[in-house]
């Protein structure tokens, strides 16, 4: 599934409420440093010459959604058909949705849903500091696992890489980790055994995020195996988190 527009919606969100979805990515292709076996936009595929919205036309179909809206909007939600964060201009483009979002609709958050690849840039951490919510991937606290879901373009990534990145919020950001079970090429896919929650537990209790984000496999995905996991096991991965205080949403 792709998005053929800039902006979209107002759609309700599992996870957000009312949201206006904002698209920087390419319309006619998937444009990501992941290539999650989960994902709804489906797999990579090589593009020559992605056409990216400039900074202007993201200013211009946001102040249009906004100007003429009759909805109450919860979040303008960043998100589309791939990384947001790899947008040469996100920086500027998030001052300008700020902008926009205090004179249209003042109440409504701003929020990016992002791989978490791109943050050892300074500006898409400045940009990320500007916004109400950063939603960031996590989808293992092992490396096999994480390159095995998650499939990076870097194959040189590591969960340990990432978990430095997301030091630099000091805990103030969302967490989003996507549980499923399947298998590709011959490996299993598992991100809830026992010894997967050790490690993941291990990295929430290190970061401690403000919020944590755990959700299931809702639509068609690329990888046919893939299972969805039951509504009871969610609850389960939750609870330890839970008793310690700290905030989960569970997505089923
Ligand atoms: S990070 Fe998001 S957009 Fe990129 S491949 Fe994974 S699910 Fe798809």
């Amino acid at each position: 599934m792709l998005f053929s527009s800039i902006v979209y919606g107002p759609i309700r969100s599992r996870r957000l409420g009312v949201s206006l979805g904002v698209n920087l990515m390419p319309t006619t292709a998937k444009l990501c440093s992941f290539d999650c076996v989960y994902c709804e936009c489906g797999w990579n595929h090589p593009i020559s010459h992605p056409q990216l919205p400039t900074r202007q036309q993201v200013r211009e179909a946001l102040n249009t959604q906004l100007s003429t809206l009759n909805t109450q909007l919860n979040v303008i939600t960043f998100s589309g058909n791939g990384e947001p964060t790899l947008h040469p201009d996100f920086l500027g483009i998030i001052q300008d949705t700020c902008a926009l979002r205090d004179q249209f609709c003042p109440n409504a958050k701003v929020s990016v849903l992002s791989n978490s690849t791109q943050l050892g840039r300074k500006e898409v951490v400045e940009a990320l500091q500007l916004c109400d919510n950063r939603i960031l991937k996590l989808d293992s606290a092992i490396d096999a696992t994480m390159q095995l879901i998650d499939k990076p373009v870097n194959h040189q990534l590591t969960v340990a890489q990432i978990v430095k990145h997301l030091e630099q919020f000091n805990g103030d950001f969302t967490l989003q980790t996507c549980f499923l079970r399947g298998e590709y090429h011959g490996q299993t896919i598992d991100n809830n055994t026992t010894k997967e929650l050790q490690a993941w537990y291990q990295v929430i209790d290190h970061l401690q995020p403000k919020q944590v984000m755990i959700y299931v496999i809702d639509r068609e995905t690329p990888l046919k195996t893939l299972e969805k996991i039951p509504a009871q096991k969610m609850q389960e991965i939750a609870a330890p988190l839970r008793e310690k205080g700290i905030d989960v949403i569970v997505s089923v």
